[in-house]
C-alpha cells in the first residue's frame, strides 16, 4: 500500500550513503549549481521551492544567488542534517527547513521558482516526478520557473561484451579440464541476460552499436501525473557495423532554460559518467547486426503494479525481420 511504500522510499534517504553519492556526483551537482547561477536573475529577491532538499544543497545555491527565501520541503529524516548544514553556511535566514512530505506539508506563500532533483533511474524510478507535478500545481505563482523543465528518454542498441566473454567461458572448459561445456551458453545467456531485471551499470562508448535515439520528452512546465502512467515512444536506429546485439540501453537528459543557451543534464554513455549510469536491458539472445541494420520499435515505460515507485520497460521491436519484445522491471531498494 501507498503509505508503507513511502515510509520505505523516504527511510532510503535517511542514511548518508545515498546523499554521499549525489553530491559526489559532480556532473549532476556542478550543473545544478551552474543551473541556479544561469537564472540568478530570474532568483534574485523571489521565493523558491526546493522539492525534496535532501542535505539542502540546492536550496543553499538559491540562497547564494540572491533568493529573498527558500523553502526546503523534506520528507525523510535527512532534513535534520539540512537544518545544521543551512546554519554552517549562515543562509538560516533564507533557507526553512520543512520537514514532511510535499503533498501533505502548507507553505505560507506561493513561489516564484520551483527547483528539484527528482530524477531516478531511467528517469522515472522512484515516480518522484509525480510530486514535483504536484508542487507546480499547487504552489508555483503563474509563470513561474521550472528547474529543470525538460526531461528527455533516448535508446540505443548495444553489445554487453562482459556478457558474450562470460559465455565464452563455457567453451574454455574443455582445453583446461577435458570436459567439453559448450553447450552451456545457452543456459548461462538464460540466467544471466534473460532475466527480467533492468540492470544499472556504466554501458562503454564502444559497445553502444548505433546513435541514441529520442524518444520521449517532456515539458515540465506543462506534464500532468496522468502522462506518467505510461510513457512511450517510437525509435529507428541504423547499426555503425557488424556486431553482437544483445542488449538495449535506455537513459535521460534533463534541460535547464537560460537566459542565454539551455544547460543539459546527460547521463548518455557518451558523456562523463553520473551516479544513474544507465539502464540496461538484455535480450534473451543475441542477433548479429551489420552497417545499417535497421533496428526500431516502440517503447512504454509505467510504473509496476508491484510498487507504484518501481518502473518497467516494454520494448517490443524488429531487427531487420527478426521480432523480439522485452518488458523488465526494476526493482531495487536502493533508489539510486
Ligand atoms: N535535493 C537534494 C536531494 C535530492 S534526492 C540534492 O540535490 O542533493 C531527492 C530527495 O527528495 C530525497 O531526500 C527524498 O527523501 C526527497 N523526497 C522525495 N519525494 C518527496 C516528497 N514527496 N516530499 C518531500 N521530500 C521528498
Amino acid at each position: 500500500d501507498k503509505p508503507a511504500e513511502d515510509k520505505l522510499y523516504f527511510e532510503s534517504y535517511a542514511d548518508v550513503s545515498i546523499h554521499e553519492e549525489m553530491i559526489a556526483d559532480s556532473v549532476r551537482t556542478d550543473t545544478y549549481r551552474k543551473a541556479i547561477f544561469n537564472n540568478q536573475s530570474e532568483i534574485e529577491g523571489k521565493v523558491v521551492l526546493d522539492v525534496g532538499a535532501g542535505t539542502g544543497v540546492l536550496s543553499v545555491f538559491c540562497a547564494q544567488a540572491g533568493a529573498r527565501k527558500v523553502y526546503a520541503v523534506e520528507a525523510s529524516s535527512i532534513a535534520d542534517q539540512a537544518e545544521k548544514i543551512i546554519k554552517q553556511n549562515k543562509v538560516d535566514m533564507i533557507v526553512e527547513v520543512i520537514k514532511g512530505a510535499l503533498e501533505e506539508v502548507d507553505l505560507p506563500e506561493k513561489v516564484d521558482v520551483i527547483v528539484s532533483e527528482w530524477m531516478g533511474y531511467a528517469l522515472l524510478h522512484e515516480s518522484m516526478l509525480n510530486s514535483v507535478i504536484s508542487a507546480r500545481d499547487r504552489w508555483l505563482k503563474p509563470g513561474g520557473l521550472m528547474l529543470p523543465d525538460k526531461a528527455e528518454l533516448f535508446i540505443a542498441p548495444v553489445n554487453d561484451l562482459v556478457v558474450e566473454e562470460r559465455l565464452g567461458f563455457w567453451s574454455t572448459v574443455k582445453t583446461q579440464y577435458g570436459v567439453d561445456m559448450s553447450c552451456m551458453t545457452d543456459f548461462a545467456r538464460k540466467c544471466i541476460t534473460a532475466s527480467s531485471e533492468i540492470i544499472i551499470k556504466p554501458v562503454t562508448v564502444e559497445d553502444v552499436l548505433s546513435h541514441p535515439v529520442k524518444f520521449a520528452e517532456l515539458d515540465l512546465n506543462a506534464v500532468g501525473v496522468e502522462h506518467l502512467s505510461s510513457v512511450r515512444g517510437r525509435f529507428r536506429c541504423l547499426c555503425f557495423g557488424s556486431a553482437a546485439f544483445n542488449a538495449f540501453c535506455v537513459f535521460f537528459s534533463v534541460t535547464f532554460p537560460g537566459s542565454r543557451h539551455p544547460l543539459v543534464l546527460s547521463t548518455s554513455p557518451f558523456k562523463p559518467e553520473t551516479h544513474w549510469k544507465q539502464a540496461v536491458l538484455y535480450l534473451d539472445h543475441a542477433v548479429e547486426v551489420m552497417q545499417d541494420t535497421l533496428v526500431e520499435g516502440d517503447v512504454n515505460m509505467y510504473p509496476s503494479q508491484e510498487g507504484s515507485r518501481h518502473i518497467c520497460i516494454h520494448v517490443d521491436y524488429t531487427v531487420g525481420r527478426r521480432k523480439g519484445n522485452r518488458r523488465p522491471s526494476l526493482f531495487l531498494m536502493d533508489l539510486r
